[in-house]
C-alpha cells in the first residue's frame, strides 16, 4: 500500500516551521528520509504516526484517510521513536512473550512460535535468554524492531535507529532493517548519507521542512555529496 503525504504544514509555537508543504509519495519497500538534525525528520516521523497533528495537509495510506481515523492507522503501525525505553530485568524472550499477551495472543504456544520468529528476523535468538537491560544499544534496537514486529504492522516508521551505534551494530541493524524492506513500507530517518546508499531503493533528502530531492538513490548522488 502506498503513503501518500500532501503538502504537510507545521508551525511550533516559537515559530519554527518544522514542515513546510511536504509532499511525498512512499511506496512498499525501504523508503529513506535524510537530512541534518533540525530538518523536521521527527516532527515527520510522529505526524505519520499520529503523535501529532500537523497545521494542514493530507496522509492517506492505502484507502485509509490517516488525519480522519488515526485508530485505523495505529492498527496497522509499527513506530520506533528515536528514544525508546529503558526494560526492566527481564529476557527477550519473556519481555516478548509479555508484550503478545498484552496485545491478545492466548496460546502460549502461538506466542513461543511469533516470538521465535520475530527474535529470528532481529537476530537476537542467540541471546534471547540474556536481560535486555544488559544489551548494547544496536541490541536494544533490534529488541525495538522485534518488538513492534509482533504486531505484524504494514507500515513500519524507524526514527534515526543508527545515531550512536558503533560500526559492527549500525550494519547488524541495516541487515534486518534490509530484510524487513522486502516485506513492509519501511520508513527510515537518518542524518548518515551511508545509510541511505545501503538500504534505500529510494529516498527524499529534507531540510527546513523541505523536500529538497526525492528520487532514488542514485539519482540523489549528486546531492548526497
Ligand atoms: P529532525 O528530526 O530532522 O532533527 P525535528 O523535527 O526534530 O527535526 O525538528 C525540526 C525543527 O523543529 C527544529 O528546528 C526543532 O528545533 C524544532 N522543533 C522540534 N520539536 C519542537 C517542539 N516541540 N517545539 C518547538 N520546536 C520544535
Ligand atoms: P532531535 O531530533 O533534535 O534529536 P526530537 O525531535 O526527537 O529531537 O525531540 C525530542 C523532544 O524534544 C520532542 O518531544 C520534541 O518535541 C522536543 N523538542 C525538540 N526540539 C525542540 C525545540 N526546539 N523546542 C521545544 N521542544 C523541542
Amino acid at each position: 500500500m502506498d503513503l501518500l503525504l500532501h503538502n504537510l504544514t507545521k508551525t511550533y509555537g516559537n515559530g519554527v516551521k518544522a514542515l513546510d508543504g511536504i509532499d511525498l509519495t512512499i511506496k512498499p519497500g525501504m523508503f529513506g528520509l535524510l537530512g541534518p538534525n533540525g530538518a523536521g525528520k521527527s516532527t515527520l516521523m510522529r505526524t505519520i504516526a499520529t503523535l501529532q497533528q500537523p497545521d494542514s495537509g493530507t496522509i492517506t495510506f492505502g484507502d485509509i484517510d490517516v488525519l480522519k481515523n488515526p485508530m485505523d492507522l495505529r492498527r496497522q503501525l509499527g513506530y520506533l521513536p528515536q528514544e525508546f525505553g529503558v526494560y526492566p530485568g527481564m529476557s527477550a524472550e519473556d519481555l516478548l512473550d509479555y508484550f503478545a499477551q498484552l496485545k491478545g495472543v492466548s496460546s502460549s504456544k502461538e506466542r513461543k512460535d511469533i516470538v521465535g520468529r520475530v527474535l529470528e528476523i532481529t537476530n537476537l535468538y542467540q541471546v534471547k535468554n540474556k536481560n535486555v537491560s544488559g544489551y548494547s544499544g544496536g541490541m536494544k534496537q533490534r529488541f525495538g524492531i522485534a518488538q513492534l514486529l509482533l504486531n505484524d504492522p504494514k507500515l513500519i516508521i524507524v526514527d534515526e535507529p543508527t545515531a550512536g551505534l558503533d560500526p559492527a551494530e549500525r550494519s547488524r541493524f541495516l541487515n534486518v532493517l534490509r530484510e524487513i524492506g522486502t516485506n513492509h513500507t519501511v520508513i527510515f530517518s537518518t542524518h548518515i548519507v551511508d545509510d541511505v546508499r545501503e538500504l534505500c531503493h529510494e529516498l527524499a533528502i529534507v531540510n527546513g521542512g523541505k523536500v529538497l530531492y526525492r528520487g532514488t538513490s542514485q539519482g540523489g548522488e549528486e546531492m548526497l555529496r
